[in-house]
């Protein structure tokens, strides 16, 4: 009985241990799932956290540096910018070395390079004063003119000795010297484009070894409209674009070509009618020693003009608009040019009768005399202009 009850209790000892071992092991259980759980809990909420942390980094990285290529980009566009700028303002610069070019192309001048006159002065009414045939015994005069009344002008000027001080103040001081051929022979010059060619390299060479500037304007012995070549005027244009020269004519006249010395009255008021309401105004004027009374019209023309308060004067420059009066060939940039001329072909009508045409028949008739060839002695060139007559008056 003893043993029985001895087994009975070890028995349910054993059960008892049994069921605490089960409990154990399930609570076990229970915990390791939970740990489970709360692992994988924070391993989904935590893991894509760090991940996305890390990719934002990553994006902002990238931000970043798209910012620093883009600048990048900014920086080598402008430079491409600049560079293609300063090729193209090199290149006039070589061509040109005027003082008043220089002066244009200088340090601050990259945008202005492009601008034409008429861009740079809007509203305003531009005159360029031209001086054919110099230099003279009058051109200091003139000089000393348009210093004091701060002008500056185009001096078209022929090969001649004696006057270097001359050429080199008309580029010191900062106007336009520019070619209107050596020998201003018309048999000459016009007998080929060869001739034409020889006499323009003479000129250009002339005032460059004077003044170490290559001349880039030309005007025409007689103007472009001359008839009295033997050969198409076009042949002599194609020489002057084949040498990257522009060649100017005028819209306004002096009238002060004619043999008779015009009095300073009527050449003052020839070219301030001519101006008139003209935007632009390229005004035909002699350098002449047979020319006094235009040195004394000069100083009226300049400060009539001045008060006006809108006139500009201006030196020719690549910005200045093309006048010409050719018919023959002209582009439709010319034919608007030839629209320029409008005005001052109907001034020079209304004065002195001496139109254009007129002179250019003037200029038949005479047979192209030698007229102000003047090759440095004034005298002879009063005697030619006496003799010749209205040969010049068409320039
Ligand atoms: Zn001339």
């Amino acid at each position: 009985m003893e043993n029985d009850q001895e087994i009975l209790e070890t028995e349910e000892s054993e059960e008892y241990e049994e069921s605490t071992d089960n409990s154990e092991f399930r609570r076990k259980r229970v915990k390791r799932i939970k740990g489970i759980l709360i692992f994988l809990l924070i391993f989904f909420l935590i893991v894509p956290n760090i991940v996305c942390g890390f990719l934002l980094f990553k994006l902002y990285k990238m931000n970043q540096n798209i910012e620093t290529l883009r600048e990048e980009i900014k920086l080598s566009k402008l430079e491409i910018e600049m560079r293609t700028k300063q090729a193209a303002s090199a290149q006039p610069a070589a061509n040109s070395d005027s003082s008043n070019d220089d002066e244009k192309y200088g340090t601050d001048s990259l945008v202005e390079l492009h601008l034409t006159d008429e861009e740079k002065y809007p509203g305003k009414q531009l005159v360029y004063l031209t001086f054919d045939d110099g230099p003279s015994d009058y051109t200091d005069e003139i000089l000393d003119i348009l210093s004091a009344h701060d002008v500056k002008a185009t001096f078209f000027v022929l090969g001649k000795d004696g006057y270097d001080d001359q050429y080199r103040r008309i580029a010191n001081e900062g106007h336009t010297l520019a070619m209107h051929s050596y020998s201003h022979q018309y048999k000459e010059i016009y007998a080929s484009a060869d001739a034409f060619r020889e006499d323009l390299y003479k000129i250009s060479n002339f005032l460059e070894e004077r003044t170490g500037i290559k001349p880039k304007f030309y005007r025409f012995p007689g103007g472009s409209s001359n008839t009295l070549t033997p050969i198409p005027i076009q042949e002599f244009i194609h020489v002057l674009s084949d040498e990257g020269i522009v060649y100017q004519d005028w819209n306004v006249s002096s009238e002060d070509a004619s043999y008779q010395m015009k009095e300073t009255g009527v050449i003052a008021k020839n070219v301030i009618n001519g101006v008139g309401d003209n935007r632009i105004s390229i005004v035909l004027m002699h350098d002449s020693v047979a020319k006094r009374t235009t040195v004394e019209a000069l100083p009226i023309i300049i400060e009539t003009l001045q008060q006006k308060g809108n006139v500009v004067f201006l030196p020719i420059t690549e910005g200045t608009k093309q006048v010409y009066q050719i018919g023959a060939g002209a582009t439709d940039d010319k034919k608007e040019d030839a629209e320029v001329k409008e005005p001052g072909k109907e001034t020079e009508t209304n004065d002195a009768s001496e139109t254009v045409s007129e002179a250019e028949e003037n200029v038949t008739e005479e047979s192209i005399s030698d007229e102000e060839k003047t090759s440095g002695d004034d005298s002879s060139s009063t005697e030619e202009n006496n003799a010749g007559e209205e040969n010049e008056s068409e320039d």
